[in-house]
C-alpha cells in the first residue's frame, strides 16, 4: 500500500509538470494613486498616471484600480484567451474587458458568480484581439497579498487548470486515506498522540477543499469568507497540533527541558492567539504574529530532530525524513506571507505534497513502531514460559501444558505417562569441569530429550538439572520405552561433553494416569519413583506401578 501512495502522488507530481511548463504571455500590472470612484470606468480609461507594480495586484499600496496589459507578441494566437488571478480567495473584483468593458464579477467563493474552469484561480476570457487593449480591475475587497497575473490562451489554461484539480484531488484523497489509517492506528494501539496528528492532516484537507474554491462546487450555500476564515484558524491550529504531537514523538521534555520550556510556551500563545482571532477581529497584526510565532516552533521541531538524529536516535531520522519538509515548506510560506510577497505557485504545489508525504512517513513510523512493540510482547509472552538456558519450556508452561493434556486423556479415555528425569551427581559435574561445562551438560540434555518427544508431547525444565515428560498416549509399558530408549542415549552421547568426560546418567521415575488423578498427584507419583530410582543406586528407570518394571540398570 505504501508503494500504492508514493506512486499515486509522484503521478500527480508529474502531471503537473506540464502546468507549470506551460508558456505564458507576459503581463504588466500598473496600479493608479487617485482613482476615480466606483464604478466610473469611463473616467479610468481616460485617466494617466498609472505606475507599474510587477505582475500581481497588491493591495498594500492601497489603490482601489489596477491595470494589466498583456504583451502577446505582434500576432497573438487566435481565439479566446484567458487572463488569470492567483490566490484571490476572499477578494472581490469587477473586471472591464475590452472591447466593451462591461464590468464582471470575479470571486473565488460566490456561487453566483461564473467563470471558466475551476475556482483555483479567478479566470477573464476574452478574444485574442482584445489583448491589444488593457484589461482594468476594481477592487471592492481586496487582500493583504498579493495577487499574480497572468495571460495564456484558453487551450493552455484549460490543460494546467485540469492539471491543478487533478492533483488537488489526488492529494486529498491521500490526505483522507492517511487520516482514516492513523484514526485506525490511533484505536487500534491506543496511541491517542496520533489523534493529534489526524487532525493535522484533516485540516490541510480542509484547507485545500476551502482554498482551492472547491466549496462552491461542494456546499454553494455555504457563506464562502466564513469558510476561508474557519480553513485558516484550522490550518493554523492543526499546524499546532501537528506541532505537539511532534513534541512528544521527539520527547523534547525529557531531552532538553529547556528548549522544552520555550517550544511549550510558543505553542501556548499561538493556540491562544489562534483563539482570539475570530473573537477580537481587530487584531490585524495576530495573523502575522502567528505566522512568526508558528516559524519559531518550526526551528525548534527541526532543531530537535537535527539534534536527535545526530545523536543516533532512528525515530529521529523518521521524523527528518518526513517532517522536515512539511516544517521547510510551512516556514517558507511564513516567510512568503510575512514579506508580503504572495506565494510562489510552486510552493503552493510544494505544500499539500509535503504535508502528505510527512503523513505517509509518520504512519509508517507508527506501523513500525508498532511492530516492534508487538513484537517485543511476543518476546516478553516467550521469556515469560521458556528456560533461557535449554530453551525447553518452564515449569509455568509445563503446569498448564499437562493440565490441559491430562483433562484431554481423562476426556476421552487415552493413557498418559509422566517421565521425571534427573541427571545424576550433577553438583560433582559442577565441581570438576566448572559451570560452564556444567551449563553444557544441560544444554545436550535438552537436545536429547527433544528427539524423544512427539509434537503432542510435552518437555520442560522442571527447575536445575531435572526435566519432565508429559508422554500423550503412553501407557506405562511405552513410557518404559521411552524412558529406556532416552536413559541409553544420555550414557551413551553424555559421556563426553565437550572436551570433559564428564560420564552423565540419569535417573528417570515413570508414572502413569489413573482415572481419578490430577496434576499434582500424578507428578508426585513420578518423583516418589524418581526418588526410589536415585535410592536404588541411580542410572535406572523407576515406575509407579505396584510392581516395579525395572530395577535394574538394562544393557545398552
Ligand atoms: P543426585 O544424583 O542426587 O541428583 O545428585 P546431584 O548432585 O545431581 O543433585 P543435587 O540436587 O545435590 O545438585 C544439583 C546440582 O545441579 C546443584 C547445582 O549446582 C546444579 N545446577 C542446578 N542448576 C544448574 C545450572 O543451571 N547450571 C549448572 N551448571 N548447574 C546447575
Ligand atoms: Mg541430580
Ligand atoms: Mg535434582
Amino acid at each position: 500500500m505504501r508503494w500504492g501512495v508514493v506512486c499515486a502522488l509522484l503521478w500527480a507530481l508529474a502531471w503537473n509538470v506540464e502546468a507549470w511548463a506551460a508558456p505564458a504571455a507576459t503581463v504588466r500590472v500598473s496600479a493608479l494613486a487617485e482613482g476615480p470612484t466606483h464604478g466610473d470606468i469611463a473616467a479610468v480609461r481616460a485617466a494617466t498616471g498609472w505606475h507599474p507594480t510587477g505582475a500581481a495586484i497588491r493591495q498594500r499600496e492601497a489603490d482601489r484600480w489596477w491595470r494589466i496589459d498583456v504583451d502577446a507578441g505582434a500576432e497573438p494566437t487566435p481565439g479566446t484567451w484567458i487572463v488569470s488571478i492567483r490566490e484571490a480567495y476572499d477578494a472581490q473584483l469587477v473586471l472591464y474587458a475590452p472591447p466593451d468593458y462591461r464590468p464582471r464579477r470575479l470571486s473565488t467563493f460566490d456561487a453566483s458568480s461564473t467563470q471558466i474552469g475551476s475556482r483555483h484561480r479567478l479566470a477573464l476570457d476574452l478574444p485574442a484581439d482584445a489583448l491589444r487593449a488593457p484589461v482594468f480591475v476594481e477592487v471592492i475587497r481586496a487582500r493583504n497579498q498579493p495577487m499574480g497575473v497572468s495571460a495564456e490562451t484558453l487551450q493552455t489554461y484549460v490543460l494546467a487548470d485540469n492539471a491543478r484539480v487533478r492533483f488537488t484531488s489526488a492529494i486529498l484523497s491521500a490526505e483522507l486515506l492517511l487520516a482514516v489509517v492513523a484514526a485506525i492506528f490511533a484505536f487500534a494501539l491506543r496511541r491517542w498522540m496520533l489523534l493529534l496528528f489526524c487532525v493535522w492532516v484533516l485540516s490541510v484537507a480542509v484547507y485545500l477543499v476551502v482554498m482551492r474554491g472547491e466549496i462552491v462546487a461542494l456546499a454553494p450555500w455555504f457563506p464562502g469568507d466564513l469558510a476561508m476564515r474557519a480553513a485558516g484558524l484550522g490550518i493554523s491550529l492543526g499546524l499546532l497540533a501537528a506541532y505537539a504531537f511532534l513534541f512528544v514523538l521527539l520527547q523534547v521534555r525529557r531531552r532538553y527541558p529547556r528548549v522544552a520550556r520555550l517550544y511549550r510556551y510558543t505553542l501556548v500563545a499561538t493556540a491562544l492567539l489562534l483563539v482570539l482571532i475570530p473573537v477580537v477581529p481587530v487584531m490585524t497584526v495576530a495573523p502575522y504574529l502567528v505566522n512568526v510565532l508558528l516559524l519559531v516552533l518550526g526551528l525548534l521541531a527541526l532543531g530537535t530532530g537535527l539534534a536527535r538524529a545526530f545523536a543516533g536516535d532512528r525515530e529521529a531520522l523518521f521524523f527528518l525524513a518526513g517532517w522536515g519538509l512539511v516544517s521547510i515548506v510551512a516556514m517558507v510560506r511564513a516567510v512568503y506571507f510575512l514579506r508580503f510577497a504572495g506565494t510562489p505557485e510552486w510552493l503552493e504545489h510544494l505544500h499539500p505534497l509535503a504535508d502528505a508525504f510527512g503523513a505517509l512517513i509518520l504512519v509508517l513510523a507508527t506501523a513500525r513502531a508498532a511492530r516492534y512493540a508487538e513484537r517485543e510482547m511476543v518476546s516478553a509472552r516467550r521469556s515469560a514460559t521458556t528456560d533461557a538456558l535449554t530453551g525447553l519450556p518452564n515449569r509455568a508452561l509445563l503446569d498448564s501444558g499437562a493440565e490441559r493434556l491430562l483433562d484431554a486423556a481423562h476426556a476421552r479415555g487415552h493413557a498418559l505417562s509422566v517421565l521425571f528425569v534427573d541427571l545424576d551427581h550433577f553438583k560433582q559435574v559442577n565441581d570438576r569441569f566448572g559451570h560452564d561445562v556444567g551449563d553444557a551438560c544441560l544444554h545436550a540434555m535438552a537436545g536429547i530429550l527433544r528427539r524423544h518427544v512427539r509434537a503432542s508431547d510435552l518437555v520442560a525444565r522442571y527447575g536445575g538439572e531435572e526435566f519432565v515428560l508429559v508422554l500423550d498416549g503412553a501407557d506405562a509399558a511405552a513410557a518404559h520405552r521411552v524412558a529406556r530408549s532416552l536413559r541409553d542415549a544420555v550414557e551413551g552421547e553424555g559421556r563426553d561433553v565437550g572436551t570433559c568426560a564428564v560420564g552423565l546418567t540419569v535417573s528417570i521415575g515413570v508414572a502413569t494416569l489413573r482415572s481419578g488423578d490430577e496434576v499434582a498427584g500424578l507428578f508426585k507419583r513420578a518423583d516418589e519413583a524418581l526418588y526410589r530410582a536415585k535410592r536404588d543406586g541411580r542410572n535406572r528407570i523407576v515406575a509407579d506401578t505396584p510392581r516395579p518394571l525395572d530395577a535394574q540398570p538394562e544393557p545398552a
